[in-house]
């Protein structure tokens, strides 16, 4: 089978395994844990934060990092297509507290000054805005790389209105490997983010967030309340700390071949917008077949494909597809296609 439903799908690698395998551990719940350690510490001076804190899901490290910077009975801002809102169960609400208040879905497209029109101040009546989220790159958004230019904007109407800014940063590595934006520039630009190692990167489990030193103290208690405090932690962050040293760069290998697909793909007219890193969105109203038939026929000849409604669906490249994969997948959907 060939996987393009998702970039969380690959296998550790040989190297990998050995780096597992050889990983000095302890118990993380004491702090004492060096490889944690040693990948908290690593990941946070690569966003020239203070701080990390290692987590078993990006979902949790979002959630830490959302009760973190939106007090309980206040409001965070995000997009309607946001991961926070959209595939993490009403955990901002149900766990935090938190209301959330949305701009229409427009991916990486963000309309700051329509943003900073939604601000509202504290109040008597009002939900209080506290926070405001996005995504880098955006997910549902077709792996759209949202511009350091609106970055900088955003972060201007937070400071103006007292706000915080955190980023979902899930696969910013693609952002940056795409817009040669260093991670510290990033960094720079929000107080908190969530960071994580098994999409791209190809580790088997673990994400981070990312902010002071004071924030991710407070997120080490909630992080312990949520059921993520991990004891001999160390064989998965070695995984984490591999793939940070091996499987960056390659990111450039994946939009490359995400791009092919999509020209492949462009003459049957349904590839939803510009492929930036790597995700091929499919927007088939116009195709022959909605989309479940479409991924059913593909399963057949051995192409995975994510269905994300009706008459959408989802291509992603990774670690564990090569040109050859990529090449039978490609002579398959433009057969199923046609
Ligand atoms: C995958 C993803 C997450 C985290 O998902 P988990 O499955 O909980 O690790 C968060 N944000 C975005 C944008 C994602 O794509």
């Amino acid at each position: 089978m060939i996987d393009l439903r998702s970039d969380t799908v690959t296998r550790p690698t040989p190297g990998m395994r050995q780096a597992i395998a050889e990983a000095e551990v302890g118990d993380d719940v004491y702090g004492e844990d060096p490889t944690v350690n040693a990948l908290e510490a690593e990941v946070a001076a690569l966003f020239g934060h203070e701080a990390a804190l290692f987590t078993p899901t990006g979902s949790m490290a979002n959630q830490i990092a959302l009760q973190l910077v939106t007090p309980r009975g206040t409001e965070l801002l995000c997009d309607a297509d946001a991961h926070v809102v959209t595939y993490e169960t009403g955990a901002a609400a149900a766990l935090g507290g938190i209301s959330t208040r949305t701009w229409p879905a427009v991916g990486a497209t963000i309309d700051a000054e329509q943003v900073a029109a939604m601000v509202r101040p504290d109040g008597y009546h009002a939900v209080p805005t506290t926070a405001i989220a996005v995504e880098q790159t955006h997910n549902r958004g077709g792996g759209g790389v949202i511009p350091l230019a609106t970055l900088r904007e955003l972060r201007r109407i937070a400071d103006d209105a007292g706000l915080r800014l955190h980023c979902d940063g899930a696969r910013i590595w693609h952002a940056h490997v795409a817009d040669g934006v260093a991670l510290a520039e990033y960094g720079a630009l929000f107080d908190t983010l969530s960071v994580c190692l098994s999409k791209g990167l190809g580790a088997p489990v673990g994400s981070l967030v990312i902010s002071t030193s004071e924030r991710i103290a407070a997120g080490r208690v909630i992080r312990k309340r949520l059921g993520g405090g991990m004891r001999q932690a160390g064989v998965l962050a070695a995984a984490g700390r591999y793939a940070l040293k091996h499987h960056l760069g390659r990111l450039a290998d994946d939009h490359a071949r995400a791009a092919r697909l999509a020209e492949a793909l462009a003459p049957f007219g349904v590839v939803a917008g510009a492929v930036r890193t790597n995700i091929v969105p499919l927007d088939l109203t116009k195709a022959p077949y909605d989309a479940p038939t479409i991924a059913a026929a593909a399963r057949k000849e051995g192409v995975l494909v994510s269905v994300l409604g009706p008459r959408t669906a989802r291509l992603v490249t990774h670690l564990d597809l090569d040109d050859a994969a990529l090449d039978r997948a490609t002579e398959v959907l433009t057969r199923v296609l046609s």
